[in-house]
C-alpha cells in the first residue's frame, strides 16, 4: 500500500523537489501551498504523472483556519497520514536586530514556529489514532547554529526553535513509533533568497562553503526522503546538516 505524505510549502523550492522525489518513491501526496496555486498545480501534475495520487491542500500554516483547511483536505482525501514534511517557511528582508518590528517578528514566528508546531501536532494526533507509527521531517536551517548576524537573526532564532521542538517532540512520541527528525539546509538555490531581496547572497557566501558551491533543492529532498524511509528506522530526534560543510 502506498504511504500518504503531507508536504507543507510544496509549491516551490525544497518542498516541490521533495514532492517529485516522494511521488517516484511511492508516496501518495497531500501538497500544501499558500500564495502560489500555479506552482502547486504544476508540481501536482508532475507527481501524478510519476504515479502518485495527489490532493492539493491550500492553506496558510500561520493561522488556525488555514491548518484546519489543510487537514480537512487530508482527512477527506486520504483518511490517513503516514508522514509529514514540515517545510513551509519564510525569511524577511535583510535587517539588523535594531531594525526589527513587532509585525516582522509576529509573521516570522507565526509561520516558521507556531505554524510548524501546530501542523506537527495535527499529524501526531492522526498517527497516534492510527496506531501504526509515522514519520515527521521538519525543515530547519543551518542558520539555527550560525545565528545569521546582520541579516536574519529572527529567522535563525525561529529555526533554532524548530531544532529544539524536533528533539522534544521526538521524545514525546517515540513510544508511539513516530520518528521526528529535522534537516538543516545551508545555502540552497531556491527563490527564497530573491524573496528576501538578496538573490546575490548565494554567490557572496559560496566562497565560505567548504565544498565551494551552493546546494540544490534535490539534494535536500534526497536527505528528507532518506529520513522518511525505513532505512532511517533507528533515527529519531536528530538534525542532519545539508550545508556543503558550512
Ligand atoms: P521557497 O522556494 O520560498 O518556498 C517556500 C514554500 O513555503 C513555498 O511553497 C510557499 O508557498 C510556502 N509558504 C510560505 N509561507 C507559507 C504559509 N504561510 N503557509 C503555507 N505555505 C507557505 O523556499 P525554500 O528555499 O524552498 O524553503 C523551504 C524551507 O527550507 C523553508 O522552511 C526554509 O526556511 C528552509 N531553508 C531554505 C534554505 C535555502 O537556502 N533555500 C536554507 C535553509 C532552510 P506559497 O509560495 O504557495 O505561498
Amino acid at each position: 500500500m502506498r504511504k500518504t505524505l503531507l508536504i507543507t510549502g510544496a509549491s516551490a523550492g525544497i518542498g516541490a523537489a521533495t514532492a517529485l522525489k516522494a511521488a517516484s518513491a511511492g508516496y501518495d501526496l497531500a501538497l500544501n501551498y499558500h500564495s502560489n496555486p500555479a506552482g502547486a498545480k504544476a508540481i501536482a501534475a508532475a507527481a501524478t504523472d510519476a504515479g502518485a495520487r495527489v490532493i492539493l491542500c491550500p492553506g496558510d500554516v500561520a493561522t488556525p483556519e488555514g491548518i484546519a483547511d489543510i487537514y480537512a483536505r487530508v482527512d477527506d482525501g486520504f483518511g490517513r497520514l503516514d508522514g509529514l514534511v514540515n517545510n513551509a517557511g519564510v525569511v524577511d528582508m535583510i535587517a539588523k536586530v535594531t531594525d526589527f518590528t513587532h509585525a516582522r517578528l509576529r509573521r516570522m514566528f507565526d509561520i516558521n514556529v507556531i505554524g510548524a508546531m501546530l501542523i506537527a501536532k495535527e499529524a501526531v494526533l492522526r498517527m497516534q489514532a492510527q496506531g501504526s507509527g509515522g514519520v515527521i521531517v521538519n525543515v530547519s536551517s543551518a542558520a539555527a547554529r550560525l545565528g545569521s548576524a546582520n541579516t536574519f537573526v529572527d529567522y535563525a532564532a525561529s529555526k533554532a526553535a524548530i531544532d529544539t521542538f524536533t528533539k522534544g517532540l521526538s521524545d514525546e512520541v517515540a513510544p508511539d513509533g513516530i520518528r521526528v527528525n529535522a534537516v538543516r539546509p545551508g545555502i540552497i538555490e531556491t527563490d527564497i533568497h530573491a524573496k528576501a531581496g538578496a538573490a546575490e547572497r548565494v554567490g557572496l557566501i559560496t566562497p565560505s562553503i567548504p565544498l565551494r558551491r551552493s546546494g540544490h533543492a534535490d539534494e535536500v529532498a534526497d536527505a528528507i526522503l532518506y529520513l522518511l524511509s525505513d532505512q532511517a528506522s533507528y533515527i529519531t530526534g536528530t538534525t542532519l546538516d545539508i550545508t556543503g560543510g558550512r
